[in-house]
């Protein structure tokens, strides 16, 4: 009889376990631990967007809806992104309602991708977008950002990496785990060469709301990008709705099309409940998640602070709930960094390599968690990190790529 690990598919098998789950798994057999881990708000969904859920399972609103969503949440999608970002989709076949961005990336991957396609994905990067890449028979490119130029992507560099087989460029903007966006300007760059070179974009556009200065503009706004683009979005993070697994896809209808075959034959459609409880949140829930992200940014500002009376070298994150600082001078790799972190501080962070080789010296800290529980992680993450420098003698902040120097006053 063969065993389980011959007889798995090859590909499934030697796909690693994301590099959070250890950490996560770590923190929740501990006591006491404050989690700045988790990319999840720790709001509670506004009361009236739970109210009309309730309110619509009172109704009898239990049956499957259309394949692509219900109507009445396309319409209002199709409305708010106009509204919101000037971006226009007709809701009868160019928007899909989807079990949180995750299917809606899964779908445009598996609807994309054929055996040897690439996709460039910059990286740090999402911890799903190479795995998915993979699972979909793609190949992933990653393309490293460096702190130096804010973790910004550059048309150069997209130039640069195109091959005859490059197909997909994967965009996250405002990014996670960095924080970083991506402003109009450069945005023009890559997408001439996105034209040039005949890309499709995926446009991983979660944070959208999340932009602290300045709009958000979308990829799919440029001249001559909309039908390229297929725009991801969803109710998870702006709207402090991870658990209801909401999301949604813009695009040209025959890619939306595409998408839905597989949906249609693999979920069938999203939760009606999570349906009812969206449409809500898009109607009248815009001025509580205008609150959410005042607070987020408050947070923003605190984590900055902190981080700079650390000497912890930190790009501003422009929007999401990540801040991403460099660790290297503690002369800790990141790995051992969150591990003392977490077994010395009780705070659990994420090593930077959690989302490619490009994390290494790094970390990642959700400022998505109270502010009385911020305060106290940052002040226990201060505590640890002059105690390991005394340690080791480390006097100052070492460029990236440079060993630690000892020192020697
Ligand atoms: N895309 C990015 C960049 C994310 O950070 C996340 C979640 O952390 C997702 C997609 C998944 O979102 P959803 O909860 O809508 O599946």
């Amino acid at each position: 009889m063969k065993s389980w690990e011959e007889r798995l598919n090859p590909v499934v098998r030697d796909i690693p376990p994301s590099g959070i789950r250890k950490f996560f798994d770590l923190a929740a057999e501990m006591k006491g631990v404050i989690s700045l881990g988790v990319g999840e708000p720790d709001f509670v969904t506004p009361w009236r967007v739970r109210e009309a859920c309730i309110y619509s399972l009172e109704k009898g609103y239990t049956m499957y809806t259309s394949n692509q969503g219900l109507k009445e949440l396309r319409d209002e999608i199709a409305r708010y992104l106009n509204q919101a970002f000037q971006i226009r989709y007709d809701p009868s076949d160019e928007i899909l309602i989807t079990v949180g961005v995750s299917e809606a990336l899964d779908l445009a991957l598996r609807a994309l991708l054929a055996p040897r396609d690439e996709v460039l994905i910059p990286e740090p990067t999402y911890v799903s977008y190479i795995p998915c890449t993979v699972l979909a028979g793609g190949v992933p490119v990653p393309l490293p950002t460096r702190m130096e130029n804010n973790f910004r992507i550059t048309a150069g560099q997209v130039e640069k990496a195109i091959t005859p087989h490059s197909k997909v460029l994967l965009l996250a903007y405002p990014n996670n785990p960095t924080g970083a966006v991506l402003p109009r300007s450069e945005l023009e760059d890559i997408a001439a060469v996105a034209k040039a070179h005949d890309l499709v974009v995926i446009s991983d556009e979660i944070y959208a709301q999340l932009t602290y200065e300045g709009e958000h503009v979308s990829i799919a706004r440029l001249p001559g990008m909309r039908d390229r683009t297929i725009v991801l979005q969803g109710f998870s993070k702006a709207f402090a709705m991870t658990g209801w697994r909401l999301g949604y896809a813009a695009g040209h209808n025959a890619f939306i099309g595409a998408m839905t075959k597989i949906h249609q034959y693999t979920m069938l459609c999203a939760s009606i409940t999570a349906q009812m409880a969206a449409l809500e949140a898009l109607r009248n829930g815009l001025k509580e998640m205008r609150q959410m992200v005042g607070q987020y940014n408050h947070r923003r500002r605190l984590v900055m602070n902190a981080f700079k009376e650390m000497n912890l070298p930190c790009s501003e994150p422009g929007g999401a709930f990540y801040a991403f600082p460099l660790i290297e001078d503690t002369g800790l790799s990141s790995e051992d960094f969150c591990e003392r972190l977490l077994f010395e501080e009780k705070v659990a962070v994420v090593p930077g390599t959690a989302f490619g080789p490009s994390g290494k010296g790094f970390i990642r800290c959700s400022y998505a968690a109270s502010v009385s529980n911020l305060v106290e992680a940052l002040k226990r993450m201060t505590g640890f990190v002059k105690r390991v420098r005394l340690k080791k003698k480390v006097s100052r902040p070492i460029p990236v790529g440079q060993e630690a120097v000892p020192y020697k006053g």
